[in-house]
């Protein structure tokens, strides 16, 4: 092991407090300090746009209660000084260290200076100010991006019995992460709890002033508007890296082992970190899942004090789930990184359907709708990168 006195974690949240316990768990004796922007303890972000959005406040996430005094809450990174190996804070004092974990996460992609009554939705602050105005019975909701948060935002305003109109610029939301074929069933299924879609059209600004009253589109038109919720996508916090010689391309990037490229003290974990997957030929990968930050904080710790030459790779399989007007959603892998897809399960009348995806006749992700022993199986067939034939339903 590579002896370590002081360790530096960089973000409070799930791929942070992983590492922590992960560290606390390996007997680590020295000092270590975990960095926060945000002033809450760390939290759950999953029942944002679910369960929050209907008056529900248990966010838990275990073990965040045994954070202790050497937590600097509510105070960012600016700088990182790879040389000096200190981290530089917003009070403009720095933090030494000779081991770091890299866990700031993801932000939204969002507009500049939108009207009051357009949202964005990361943290708890962001979900108690949209559950508010929902609570307000607004006219009309839009969610713009139908990724699985503006689906998720979707479908809880629905079932709360609020107009919602979705916007999406591809030709069926979400067909670049899960698929034609699963797009086109999660299309038809917004549409039959009576979402109103709008696709291939971009969001280009807004109509009011003080608040929100349109949402204006790229093909000229607007739709009418009392409440929007913009679920564009995040960007990984890389900023305060910018100076710090770290390579950043969409993320830290890493080597399959979760050091970043070229250094020895220094890690990354979780939605910041941008990964050469095991599984995937080291293809570099980043993936903005509970599941991923949940498990790379705790690998990305235990492999920063055995050191590079003793670490392990991180090659799980990429695993997310989520609920969409009460249907069960699974993916497994990556099947953006597919050359064809393959409908294994189309069943209408049981609203189950299953899609594997091929890259040069290797299985290299799936998507499940209601389908979990399926979604299993296909995802013990990913990791052992089983060929196409041998997933047949
Ligand atoms: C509304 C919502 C719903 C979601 N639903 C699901 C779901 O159903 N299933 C699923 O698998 N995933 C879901 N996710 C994604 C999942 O929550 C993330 O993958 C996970 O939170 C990533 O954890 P992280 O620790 O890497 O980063 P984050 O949770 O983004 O935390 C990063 C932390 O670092 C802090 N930080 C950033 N920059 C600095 C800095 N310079 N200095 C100090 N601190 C800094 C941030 O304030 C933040 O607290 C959802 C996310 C959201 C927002």
């Amino acid at each position: 092991m590579t002896k370590l006195n002081r360790i530096v974690v960089v973000g409070a949240s799930l791929a942070g407090l992983r590492a922590i316990q992960a560290l606390r768990a390996e007997n680590f004796a020295g000092d270590i300090t975990l960095i926060g922007a945000e002033n809450h303890a760390p939290y759950n972000r999953p029942p944002l746009s679910k369960s929050v959005l209907d008056g529900d406040d248990d966010i838990t996430l275990p073990g965040a209660e045994l954070l202790d005094s050497d937590w600097l809450r509510g105070r960012r990174a600016t700088a990182l000084s790879t040389v000096d190996r200190a981290v530089v804070l917003d009070d403009g004092s720095d933090v030494r260290f000779d081991g770091l974990v890299i866990a700031t996460g993801a932000r939204p992609r969002g507009f500049t200076t939108p009207p009051g009554g357009v949202h964005s939705l990361r943290t708890v602050d962001d979900a108690l100010a949209l559950r508010a105005e929902l609570a307000a019975g607004p006219s009309h909701l839009t969610v713009i991006g139908g990724g699985f948060v503006g689906s998720e935002v979707a479908s809880t305003a629905r079932r709360q019995g609020i107009a919602v109109t979705l916007i999406d610029a591809g030709i069926h939301p979400m067909a670049a992460t899960v698929g034609e074929r699963a797009a086109r069933w999660l299309a038809r299924h917004h549409e039959r709890h009576g979402v109103e879609l709008v696709s291939g059209v971009r969001a280009s600004g807004f109509d009011g002033e003080s608040r929100v009253t349109a949402v204006r589109l790229n093909n000229g038109s607007a739709i009418p508007t009392s409440l929007v919720v913009a679920g564009t996508g995040v960007e990984p916090n890389t900023d305060w890296l910018r100076e710090s010689g770290l390579k950043l391309d969409n993320g830290v990037v890493c080597t399959s082992s979760l050091f970043a490229a070229g250094e020895s003290a220094i890690v990354a974990a979780g939605d910041v970190a941008r990964w050469s997957h095991p599984l995937y030929g080291g293809a570099l990968v980043r993936v903005e899942h509970w599941a991923n930050a949940n498990e790379q904080g705790a690998v990305a710790a235990r492999n920063l004090l055995a050191g590079p030459e003793a670490a392990e790779d991180y090659s799980a399989v990429p695993s997310f789930a989520t609920n969409v007007h009460g249907a069960r959603i699974q993916i497994a892998g990556l099947p953006a990184l597919g050359d064809a897809e393959r409908v294994l399960i189309d069943d209408p009348a049981e609203d189950r359907l299953v899609v594997a995806f091929t890259a040069r006749d290797v299985i290299v992700g799936a998507v499940a709708v209601n389908a979990p022993k399926e979604l299993i199986r296909l995802k013990r067939a990913i990791s052992a990168r089983a060929a196409a034939a041998e997933i047949a339903a």
